[in-house]
């Protein structure tokens, strides 16, 4: 447990008391909290205006029943969620996970990290999440179809360009956008684009947009190496996850000069010494939806491991683009001990609190997610903007631009870290920065 002044570790103890059997939450409430010490001793109006008590207190929670039926013609009951947690900068902006795990405690953990990732790009975007407990794994086109029509038939009226815009996360892709952005047109009877991000692209949809998570964190990850007088050229890279993020990861390290060995999905991960081959990757997870296994089948020179850690693999730099709580203390202390010096957080919250210990005792560069991966929503809002002016960027201007945000989403967490006493420390310098933007906004609209 990072150490809390008196005041603020009273404050956390309220914080669990009042969402009890949220432990994602808890821990990703805590995590901030650990950062603002030095702020509040040099901001007392904070204190006085309770900025803290109402940031960590989602402005809205919706909870709803998702009725639907299967092929088989069987009635499902999934619960929808959508929680907008903070409005202070712009529109709540946040994906939309579907997932078996998915649950409040998921869905409030991941809308609070949103607030002060969008706020670190620099864009109009307030922060919010939502998702369902569905399964889009193990089910049919028409059955996801049915899903997404009755999830946005309670959602819609919460919705809209200028109130609540989400996107997609783990299990909502083009395709379940397709069918979520179809209702809400249907319900609405307007084309309101900008209202749903990462649309497909003969549908209002942004280039880059698909590419962007992968690819910021990349970018946010070049200049951390940059910092320290390096560069991705012929550097050894794990990359967790087969999905969105972990592909454009792999994809933009490879054209930097890394190797990438190693990638993996919720049953196992392979490991090639040549380094990965993406197009087989691309092939196995956005053509045929199939196991990671299957590369190995393709590629034999390859090690299939089912179950294992991807974090035995040795490496350089290491980049977790799963889940939540996917790198442990014990996980750390192996990637130290295997020579890694660089962490670059893809996936949200992947890395426990003792494992982000064992990184900044080690003396490890470690980009926290809220940062790092921000290049996601950040393209998102260049896809509202293109919405809004009904224009459409072409590939290199957008990468540009996602390339210029990125940067200084690092110069801006860098010269904060140092400002506050702690060069060097990433999470310190996105916490702080993240944090206090939304609070003048806050202190500025009055008590709302
Ligand atoms: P995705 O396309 O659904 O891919 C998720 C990948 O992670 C899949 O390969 C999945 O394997 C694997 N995975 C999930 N749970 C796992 C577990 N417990 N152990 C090992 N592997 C696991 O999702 P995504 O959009 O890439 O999102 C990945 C992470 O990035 C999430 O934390 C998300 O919140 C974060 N993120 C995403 C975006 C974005 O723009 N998409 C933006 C910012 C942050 P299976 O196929 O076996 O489930």
């Amino acid at each position: 447990m990072p150490l809390l002044d008196e005041k603020l570790e009273e404050f956390y103890h309220e914080v669990v008391q009042r969402n009890q059997g949220e432990p994602e939450f808890h821990q990703a409430v805590l995590e901030v909290l650990g950062s603002l010490g030095p702020v509040l001793a040099k901001h007392p109006e904070l204190r006085e205006h309770k900025v803290i008590e109402r940031i960590c207190e989602p402005e809205r929670q919706i909870i709803f029943r998702v009725p639907w039926q299967d092929d088989s013609g069987t009635v499902q009951i999934n619960r929808g969620f959508r929680v907008e947690f903070n409005s202070a900068l712009g529109p709540y902006k946040g994906g939309l996970r579907f997932r078996s795990s998915v649950n409040l405690s998921v869905i409030k953990f991941l809308g609070f990290e949103q607030t002060f990732k969008n706020a670190l790009t620099g864009m109009p975007i307030g922060g919010g999440k939502g998702g369902s407990d569905f399964d889009p794994k193990s089910r049919s086109d028409a059955e996801v179809m049915r899903f997404c029509q009755s999830f946005m038939t309670e959602l819609y009226r919460h919705l809209g360009e200028y109130t609540d815009v989400p996107a997609g996360d783990i299990g909502v892709g083009q395709r379940e956008i397709g069918y979520l952005f179809g209702q809400y047109k249907r319900i609405t009877n307007r084309y309101e684009s900008g209202a749903l991000t990462g649309k497909g692209l003969d549908w209002g949809g942004a280039l880059v947009r698909t590419e962007a998570t992968g690819y910021g964190l990349v970018f946010f990850v070049r200049e951390m190496l940059k910092a320290r007088g390096q560069s991705f050229e012929g550097k050894k890279c794990v990359v967790s996850g087969a999905g969105n993020v972990s592909i454009y990861t792999i994809e933009k390290v490879q054209q930097l000069g890394g190797k990438v060995v190693a990638c993996s999905d919720s049953s196992g991960y392979i490991y090639d010494e040549q380094g990965i081959d993406l197009n087989c990757v691309k092939e196995i997870k956005e053509v045929k939806r199939a196991r990671i296994a299957e590369y190995a089948k393709a590629n034999p020179r390859c090690r299939y491991v089912a179950g294992g850690s991807i974090w035995d693999v040795p490496c350089d730099v290491a980049l977790p683009c799963a889940t939540q709580n996917e790198i442990t203390g014990h996980d750390a202390q192996k990637l130290v001990k295997n020579g890694c010096t660089v962490v670059g957080e893809g996936a949200n919250m992947p890395t426990m609190p003792e494992g982000i210990r064992v990184f900044q005792e080690a003396g490890v560069a470690f980009g926290p997610g809220k940062a790092a991966n921000a290049g996601g929503v950040a393209t998102s809002a260049l896809e509202m903007q293109q919405n809004a002016s009904r224009d459409a960027w072409t590939f290199e201007y957008t990468e540009q631009r996602l390339d210029d945000i990125m940067t200084s989403i690092h110069k801006r967490c860098y010269e904060t870290a140092e400002e506050y006493g702690t060069p060097g420390n990433y999470v310190n310098g996105a916490n702080i920065s993240g944090f206090f933007k939304v609070a003048r906004a806050m202190m500025a609209l009055g008590l709302i």
